[in-house]
């Protein structure tokens, strides 16, 4: 056995950390161990075992905690990608790919120690009043803590704080003062959820206990009446019943145990079963014939997996033309060859709905991964990937990490989206590492969307990936028409700012009064998205972002959408006392009361994050409009995304080209994306769609293409400025974050990285900041940045390389640096 074994933390370090391994201990590489760092106990992925000496003197492994990897050669292989290409910390990147938190509890106590001890009774010599009142508030905790320690010896982490509401600042102080010890004692849990299952004995299975006269059929006639209900009960069901489930009968829990030590009945442990989904599986998805370009596109997809090489493809098809159908037969085909698929899908599209579609499809092979399991859950699915026993994968952006053994597809659907980037360390986008995996494994990629990305069409225009395209809706049906309407011009006409035309009012009430449905969108949520002091000119910020603050009627209250701060709705102005606070604009919450009062009579539903709590309000308010109990439905984007409605015959866009004042390279290109998916919403049904879209920027490019339908023009005119600019897909560009709570020090250390990138060689690489970012405060940190562009991904992440460096001698904090390679949102 190796001497030593190289480990990957999920620490904010860019190292494996090695440490000795004790004789008879067998770590494996690709798995978890136990180990000691710093004053804790933490767990970790081998990634490698050799015999070199270290420089330092190593630390020794506590525990082995798989025999076998948890993570095979591929994903360490993608692992290790990741890390480079984002520039993130291993282990983190390990963290991530593995779900498994759950099987790894960390346990924090702390007891009193003899000095504690004396501190206490020092303080209770002097008298309780002392104590009460005289100390600062500080002391006055650390005796609570004491007291608490004292009176019950030691106390986990949790519970210890939520008693005493001691800070963990207070916590360590105290720890330093040795008044408390800290204990770590974490451990690995049995990897597997099992559950106790009643057996019934076979009379040939069980010898009897005592004595070949004692018979089982003789010990039944022995039986009392509790005995006999809880045997017959087994019995009826097979002979296997969860304990649990007997607990239900209305017998004594001692009744169980006495069978139990007569050998009647055997308790053994189970895996549980997981259930993936409650919902009643609908009408089967393939009730219709393919179109010659579904047939095609989906011959080219078996092509790929057959080939058994590394294929990427686009498919580009215009909403309603049937991707999801494809994705379907495809993966249903792999499944049949008896191989691996993963379906990646944005969070908002994976509803209960489409998992009851899959059970249907896929029956138990399918595994479904969404934000809505809980750490147990997560875990117990990917223990059925890697058994092998689900081998059809369906899952938000990290089920792209799915342990699927010969991945044979992957398919990213609308792989525009932006919830396919992860806005934490590491910063991974999972359409870019899914196509990586498919290199990596010789697997078929397929990225679908109705608007793809401005890099992916790029990408198939340069022949990277084939082009499938289904230029047609299913049956023929046509899109919508779009009307645009000019809100400058609604204003000289009517003298005042509208939220609601004239136009789309009275399309409104047509389609009202034909029983058909209408959706509206307007992508801000909340009743007014500015407080505004019409005597000073003030706005109501956020304390902790720089960001105005949004009033919510319904709930009496103002809520900053960044950092989730609340504040009571202001009486008075905060600056200069003034009592004139208006509220100004208008959000998703007011769009819904003013149709309301337009339309008494109309049954309206609102769609968003106010009113969605989890999947299944999400559901229950399409399901609404899907069975004509909603006339209408207002919302923000979460209306645009990928449903099937076919009532809707009206959609209505209001503000939505907002996006377009803000400082970010890819507002049109965004601005494009959701004028599309919401217009594509229209006219699914029998009955021809209609959008009316309300815009102040009625002549811009993305607002015209997107009207006329026309991706290919959108694509040429986007790319031509995306040019001329360097930016993507022309340039890599990295978006580079320094912040801290103190403005003087997020100040001086961007300073400080600014001078040093201007005396720093960088040929090719264009690096602009430090300037304060777009948001210049955020959740209590400011922030300043810089943007890197280059044609050279390679130069710019050597360069990027180099600043962390230059930052650890400096003593900037690593979690104070925000590296951002791709970025999404620049803001
Ligand atoms: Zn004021
Ligand atoms: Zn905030």
């Amino acid at each position: 056995m190796p001497l030593f074994a190289d480990v990957a933390l999920a620490v904010p370090l860019d190292m494996a950390f090695t440490y000795a391994i004790p004789p008879g201990m067998e770590p494996v590489v690709g798995g978890r161990v136990l180990v000691p760092f710093r004053q804790q106990r933490m767990s970790g992925i081998v990634v490698e075992l050799h015999d070199r000496e270290p420089k330092v003197k190593t630390k020794k492994v506590i525990e082995a905690l798989d025999l076998s990897p948890v993570l095979d050669e591929q994903l360490l292989k993608l692992g290790q990608w990741i890390a480079d290409y984002y520039l993130a910390p291993v282990g983190e990147v390990f963290r991530t790919m593995l779900p498994l938190s759950a099987e790894f509890k960390r346990s924090i106590t702390y007891r009193i120690t003899d000095q504690g001890q004396m501190a206490l009774h020092l303080a209770g010599m002097s008298g309780s009043s002392a104590r009460s009142q005289r100390t600062p508030e500080d002391q006055l905790v650390e005796f609570r803590v004491l007291d608490y320690l004292a009176e019950r010896g030691g106390a986990q982490e949790t519970r210890l704080r939520s008693a005493t509401h001691v800070s963990k600042t207070l916590l360590m102080g105290m720890v330093r003062k040795k008044w408390i010890a800290r204990e770590d004692v974490s451990s690995a849990r049995d990897a597997t959820r099992t559950v106790k299952v009643a057996v019934l004995l076979a009379a040939e299975a069980s010898p009897p206990l005592d004595g070949p006269e004692a018979r089982p059929h003789t010990k039944i006639q022995k039986l009392n009446d509790n005995q006999r209900t809880l045997i017959d009960s087994l019995t009826a069901a097979g002979g296997r019943v969860p304990v649990e489930a007997l607990r239900a009968l209305d017998v004594p829990r001692t009744t169980l145990t006495t069978l139990v030590r007569r050998g009647l009945i055997e308790l053994v442990d189970e895996p549980q079963d997981f259930t993936v989904s409650k919902f009643k599986p609908r009408p089967s998805p393939f009730n219709f014939e393919f179109s010659v370009p579904q047939k095609e596109a989906l011959a080219k997809i078996l092509e790929g997996v057959g080939s058994r090489k590394f294929t990427g493809m686009l498919l580009h098809g215009v909403t309603g033309s049937g991707k999801t159908a494809v994705y379907l037969v495809a993966m249903r085909e792999v499944l049949e060859q008896g191989r691996s698929s993963i379906l990646l899908v944005p969070e908002i599209g994976l509803t209960p709905a489409m998992a009851a579609d899959l059970i249907q499809v896929f029956g138990d092979e399918v595994a479904i991964l969404h934000s809505g399991l809980s750490d147990d859950e997560r875990a117990e699915q990917w223990h059925r990937i890697k058994r092998g026993e689900a081998r059809v994968v369906v899952g938000t952006r990290s089920a792209v990490f799915a342990p699927v053994s010969d991945l044979a597809l992957l398919i990213v659907d609308e792989e525009q989206d932006s919830s396919y980037k992860q806005e934490e360390t590491p910063r991974y986008h999972a359409r870019d590492v899914a196509v990586m995996r498919a290199k990596m494994a010789g697997a078929a990629v397929v990225l679908g969307s109705a608007t793809p990305s401005l890099e992916s069409y790029y990408n198939a225009k340069k022949h990277k990936y084939a082009l499938l395209e289904l230029p047609d809706r299913v049956e023929q049906r046509p899109l919508p028409e779009v009307e645009i309407l000019d809100m400058r011009q609604e204003f000289q006409e009517t003298g005042q700012e509208q939220v609601i035309s004239r136009k789309l009012a009275e399309e409104i009430r047509v389609r009202l009064e034909k029983k058909e449905q209408v959706m509206v969108l307007l992508n801000r949520r909340g009743y007014s998205p500015v407080a505004l002091c019409r005597a000073c000119g003030q706005t109501l910020q956020c304390k902790n972002c720089a960001v105005s603050m949004t009033h919510h009627k319904r709930e009496h209250k103002m809520e900053c959408h960044y950092c989730g701060f609340v504040a009571p709705i202001p009486r008075k102005c905060a600056q200069c006392g003034s009592e004139y606070v208006y509220f100004v604009g208008t959000g998703s919450e007011k769009l819904e009361e003013l149709l309301h009062g337009m339309f008494p009579q109309a049954r309206i539903g609102r769609l968003d994050r106010d009113t969605v709590r989890g999947r299944e309000d999400f559901e229950r308010a399409l399901n609404a409009l899907n069975e004509g109990e909603l006339d209408m439905l207002v919302g923000t984007q979460m209306i645009a995304k990928g449903h099937d409605v076919h009532g809707v015959t009206l959609v209505g866009v209001v503000g939505a080209d907002t996006a377009l004042g803000l400082p970010d390279f890819r507002a049109a290109e965004r601005t494009f994306q959701l004028l599309t998916q919401v217009a594509g919403r229209a006219g699914r049904g029998n009955s021809p769609g209609k959008v009316v879209l309300q815009t102040y920027f009625p002549d811009h490019y993305a607002v015209q293409f997107a009207a006329h339908h026309n991706f290919a023009g959108f694509y040429d005119k986007e790319l031509q400025f995306r040019s001329w600019m360097h930016y993507p897909p022309y340039s890599a560009i990295a978006n580079v974050i320094v912040r801290s709570e103190k403005l003087d020090e997020a100040l001086a250390w961007s300073g400080e990285l600014g001078r040093w990138f201007e005396k720093t060689r960088h040929e090719g690489i264009r690096v602009l900041g430090p300037a304060a970012a777009p948001i210049s405060r955020l959740k209590r940190d400011y922030r300043y940045h810089f943007i890197l562009k280059s044609p050279s991904r390679e130069k710019m992440n050597t360069l990027l390389r180099s600043m962390l460096a230059e930052a650890a001698v400096r003593k900037i904090p690593r979690t104070q640096i925000i590296v951002d390679v791709d970025a999404v949102w620049l803001m």
